[in-house]
């Protein structure tokens, strides 16, 4: 199974599921696939994730995606509001940055998420709205992690092996 994701999408996902849980994950007004994503990627960290800064799955249903394929909604949890593709291409495209990782490259979930995890200090300096509680995300994240039943030391231990 193979998903083509905003790296910050997936992280959404994980930070909802540790805070939330699954049964969180409902149609929402926009349309777009955070559910159906969520429900296919969580427990399956074996599915290959391609990382864009662009357009993904997740935006494919939602309203607010135009046909040319550009997010029209605005986000305005900063100030002054700032367009949503504009503020979501920057954020991808540092965090794939912080990973060394080039848009568009293929990976396992499993190997993305020890990335983020291993990294989650750079990208929690990107990853949070000014107007949100950082330390509360990071442990929503965590806990995420570990629900997923991720052995974060053993799996760093391996990662670093492979
Ligand atoms: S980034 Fe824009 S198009 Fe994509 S899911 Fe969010 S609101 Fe919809």
């Amino acid at each position: 199974m193979k998903f083509t994701l905003r790296p910050h999408h997936i992280l959404d996902i994980i930070v909802q599921f540790g805070g939330k849980g699954m049964e969180s994950f409902q149609p929402h007004p926009y349309g777009h696939a955070v559910h159906t994503v969520a429900q296919s990627i969580l427990g399956n960290s074996n599915c290959i994730v391609k990382l864009v800064a662009e357009a993904d799955d997740i935006c494919a249903p939602c309203k607010y995606l135009s046909p040319e394929r550009k997010c029209t909604d605005v986000i305005t949890a900063v100030q002054p509001p700032v367009s949503k593709q504009d503020y979501n291409d920057r954020l991808d495209q540092q965090i794939l940055s912080i990973l060394t990782i080039e848009p568009g490259t293929e990976l396992l979930l499993d190997k993305y998420l020890k990335l983020t995890f291993i990294h989650f200090n750079d990208i929690s300096e990107v990853f949070v709205h000014p107007n949100q509680d950082g330390n509360q995300k990071a442990r929503d994240f965590l806990w995420g992690l570990q629900q997923l039943q991720y052995d974060i030391f053993n799996d760093l231990e391996k990662l670093f092996l492979e």
